[in-house]
């Protein structure tokens, strides 16, 4: 049998990566149907209020058909009504791995087999950011930390920013068990960059750090672990890059005692930081 996949999109814009997705699934899949999140989805959803630049859902579809990318049998918008039919006909759900689709894909669709793709463009970070490594104390290769690594970089992947996706974790020094984890998000939305623009867009990597609409992994985890009332003091962080000099202060405040990082920063004003506090600095490969 073949697969009947639901391709669930939110498309405030027509850019690049949506035009390939869009072609790409459609041409390997003939019995794909795009779903255009409609308006009374995202309202539901409770984010993206402030897109002042998005199209209407039904704008987005008309110009879908007139470029023939898709006939007209094989998109609709997405509306609550639709979510039956679509359970009840389509054998898979392909959407992007962003909070608003996401979030409709796992009320409306638990227990349906999911497949996430990614949606942002993403800048050549090896071009952008220089990445510099920090003259750490030492390497581990221990097959825990290694694996504590990967987690933090996987989380790292969640994270829409286009040009570095960071994840952190802390544990407890005594069982290296997690104890909270964090990832760069944007702020007060994931989506604040692309409705007003991203001060970073104009400023050299590694410079003026503190100028951003994002809040960093390490941050993060750092923070929420205040708000769930965890003490930080000589817990280790698993970091997939090297924390920047803000991070790093944050770091030497809560009494984090180990970092273990994975690839180097754009700017290490944080390594002297935490080396003058006896942060230990630990490469994982
Ligand atoms: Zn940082």
């Amino acid at each position: 049998m073949k697969e009947s996949i639901a391709l669930i999109l939110y498309i405030p814009v027509i850019h690049r990566r949506y035009v390939e997705i869009i072609r790409e699934w459609a041409s390997a899949h003939e019995l794909t149907c795009l779903y255009i999140v409609g308006e009374e989805m995202i309202k539901g959803s409770g984010v993206l209020t402030h897109e002042i630049r998005a199209l209407d859902p039904q704008t987005v579809l008309d110009i879908i058909v007139r470029t023939g990318w898709l006939s007209l049998d094989h998109v609709d918008i997405l509306t609550p009504q639709k979510i039956p039919a679509i359970r009840k006909y389509c054998t898979k759900i392909v959407t992007a791995r962003e909070g608003l689709t996401m979030g409709i894909v796992g009320r409306c669709f638990p227990d349906m087999p999911v497949e996430y793709i990614d949606t942002f463009l993403r800048w050549d970070t090896t071009r952008v950011a220089a990445t510099h490594q920090p003259d750490h104390h030492r390497v581990s290769t221990h097959p825990h930390h290694v694996r504590l690594m990967a987690d933090a970089k996987d989380l790292g992947n969640r994270s829409s920013d286009w040009w570095r996706r960071v994840g952190a974790i802390i544990v407890d020094p005594a069982t290296l068990s997690p104890i909270m984890s964090g990832r760069n998000e944007h702020m007060p939305s994931e989506y604040a960059p692309y409705i007003a623009g991203d001060p970073r867009d104009v400023i050299p990597a590694g410079t003026s750090p503190e100028i951003s609409t994002a809040i960093h992994a390490e941050g993060s985890a750092i923070a929420r672990a205040a708000a769930s009332g965890l003490s930080t003091r000589g817990t280790y962080i698993f970091t997939s890059t090297f924390p920047c000099a803000a991070c790093a202060r944050l770091i030497v405040r809560a009494g984090i005692s180990k970092v273990f990082y994975h690839e180097g920063h754009s700017n290490l004003d944080g390594d002297q930081l935490m080396r003058s506090a006896n942060v230990e600095i630990i490469q994982v490969p």
